[in-house]
C-alpha cells in the first residue's frame, strides 16, 4: 500500500515552491516538462523562478495571505533554499503535502542543530565546539585552533565565517561575529571536497547520484567534477553516508550532503542542504533523471527515476564577474558563442537581469567521454570567458 505521501498526484496538478532563485527555476522547468503546473511564492519582482512559473505569488515567506493563496492552489509544496522559515513549511503542511518537512529544514538551517544531530548518530565530523555564549568561546578547547568560526544560522557560500589562528582569538572572533550562536571547527587539511545528492520518497525509497568533486573559489562553488576523482570504495562510502543521513532524518525530498576528504582518506560530513544543490546541476545533462525532476517526482508521489550518469561531466559556475571581465564597465554581456561553439557544452542561464560580482548567473556543463576531456573543454571555456586563473581550482586531486 502507498504511504500517504506516496499517493500519486497526476501531471496537470499544481506543485508549489517557496523561493524564486535559480534552483527554483530549474525545478519549475523539470516539473513543467512532466506536465505539472508550478506556483512560486517569492517576494521579488524579477525572480528567476517567478518568471518561468505558471503563477508567481508575490509575498513574503511568512505572509499569511500569500501562504494561504499558495496552499489553495497546490497539492504539494517544496522549497529551493534552506533559509526559508521552517514555520512557512509548517503552515503549508496543514493544507498540502510538504517535502522536505519543516523539521528537516530546521535542522539543516542551523549548524548547531545539524552538528548535534549528526554527531549523536555517529557520523564522522570535523572536530567542533558549539559556542552559544562568550563564556563558551573562552572555554573552548585550544586544540580547535587553527579553526573556523561559523555562525549557526544564515551562512552560505562562505559568508558568516571567520578564521581563527590561535585559541586567544576565540572570544574576539565570537564577539566580532556579533555574539550570535556559532560553531567553532578545527581547520582540517583537505585532500578534496565532495558531495552526494540523495533523493528519498515518503515511503523510504532512496537513490543517490554519483559523487561530485567540488572546487571552491572565495568560498563559492567554482566547479564540480562528476564522477569525483576518488577511488570506488571511497565513493561508495560517501554515497552510503548520504543514504544513512537521509534515513536518520526520515527525509523526504532532495538532500545534498557535503563532505570533506582528509589527506588520510577519512570522510567527514561538512554540511547538509535540504534541497537540490549547485553541485548536482550536472545531473540535468549527464544523468537519466536530474535532481530537479526527482524533486518533482518525490513531491508527486511518483517512483524515483534512474540516477545513472551517462557521461562524465564538469560543471562550471558562471558568476557575475564575467560580465566585468577585462575591467569592463559598465557590465557587458559575455559572448555566449564562445561556449556554444563547443557542441558538448550545455549552457544554462538563470535570467537574472543584474550581473554582480560573486552572483550566480548561470552554469555550463561540459560532457565528454572522460573526466579529463571534460576538464579540457571546461578550461577552454573558462579562458574564453575570461574566468581568471583557471589552474587554481582545476588541478587534480591528491
Ligand atoms: P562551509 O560554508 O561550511 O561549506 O565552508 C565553506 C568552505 O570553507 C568549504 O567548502 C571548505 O572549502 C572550507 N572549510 C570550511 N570548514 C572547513 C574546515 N573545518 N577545514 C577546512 N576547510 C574548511
Amino acid at each position: 500500500m502507498n504511504a500517504p505521501g506516496d499517493v500519486p498526484i497526476p501531471p496537470g496538478a499544481w506543485l508549489g515552491l517557496l523561493g524564486g532563485g535559480q534552483l527554483g527555476r530549474m525545478f519549475c522547468m523539470a516539473a513543467q516538462s512532466l506536465g505539472y503546473k508550478v506556483a512560486v511564492l517569492d517576494p521579488g519582482n524579477d525572480s528567476p523562478a517567478g518568471s518561468v512559473a505558471d503563477q508567481h505569488v508575490h509575498a513574503d515567506y511568512l505572509d499569511p495571505a500569500g501562504l494561504a493563496r499558495l496552499a489553495s492552489l497546490v497539492r504539494a509544496a517544496t522549497t529551493e533554499f534552506e533559509n526559508v522559515p521552517a514555520r512557512a513549511l509548517e503552515f503549508l503542511s496543514r493544507r498540502a503535502r510538504v517535502s522536505p518537512t519543516a523539521e528537516s529544514v530546521a535542522i539543516a538551517q542551523d549548524r548547531m542543530r545539524e552538528k548535534t544531530f549528526l554527531a549523536e548518530r555517529g557520523f564522522a565530523l570535523v572536530p567542533f565546539a558549539i559556542l552559544a555564549t562568550a563564556d563558551d568561546a573562552r572555554a573552548a578547547d585550544p586544540a580547535l585552533a587553527p579553526g573556523i568560526l561559523k555562525s549557526a544560522r544564515m551562512g552560505y557560500d562562505g559568508k558568516g565565517q571567520l578564521r581563527v589562528h590561535t585559541a586567544a582569538e576565540f572570544e574576539a572572533a565570537y564577539r566580532a561575529m556579533g555574539n550570535v550562536p556559532c560553531v567553532l571547527e578545527r581547520f582540517v587539511d583537505l585532500a578534496c571536497e565532495v558531495s552526494v545528492v540523495v533523493a528519498r520518497t515518503a515511503s523510504g525509497s532512496t537513490a543517490t547520484w554519483p559523487v561530485a568533486e567540488n572546487r571552491h573559489r572565495d568560498g563559492i562553488l567554482d566547479l564540480s567534477i562528476a564522477p569525483a576523482r576518488i577511488g570506488a570504495e571511497l565513493a561508495e562510502r560517501a554515497r552510503d553516508i548520504a543514504h544513512r543521513i537521509a534515513e536518520a532524518l526520515d527525509y523526504r525530498g532532495i538532500l545534498c550532503v557535503e563532505m570533506f576528504v582528509t589527506r588520510d582518506g577519512a570522510l567527514l560530513v561538512n554540511e547538509l542542504a535540504p534541497r537540490p544543490h549547485n553541485s548536482g546541476h550536472y545531473t540535468i545533462d549527464a544523468c537519466v533523471t536530474s535532481q530537479f525532476e526527482q524533486q518533482a517526482r518525490v513531491m508527486a508521489g511518483l517512483p524515483l527515476g534512474s540516477t545513472r550518469q551517462h557521461e562524465p561531466a564538469v560543471m562550471v559556475n558562471l558568476l557575475g564577474d564575467i560580465w566585468f571581465a577585462g575591467g569592463s564597465s559598465p557590465a557587458r554581456e559575455p559572448d555566449w558563442t564562445r561556449v556554444l561553439r563547443h557542441p558538448q557544452a550545455k549552457l544554462h542561464l538563470y535570467g537574472k537581469s543584474e550581473p554582480r560580482r560573486g552572483r550566480k548567473m548561470g552554469h555550463v556543463t561540459c560532457l565528454a567521454p572522460s573526466v579529463d576531456q571534460a576538464l579540457d573543454v571546461a578550461r577552454e571555456i573558462r579562458r574564453d570567458l575570461g574566468i581568471a586563473r583557471a589552474a587554481d581550482t582545476m588541478g587534480s586531486t591528491a
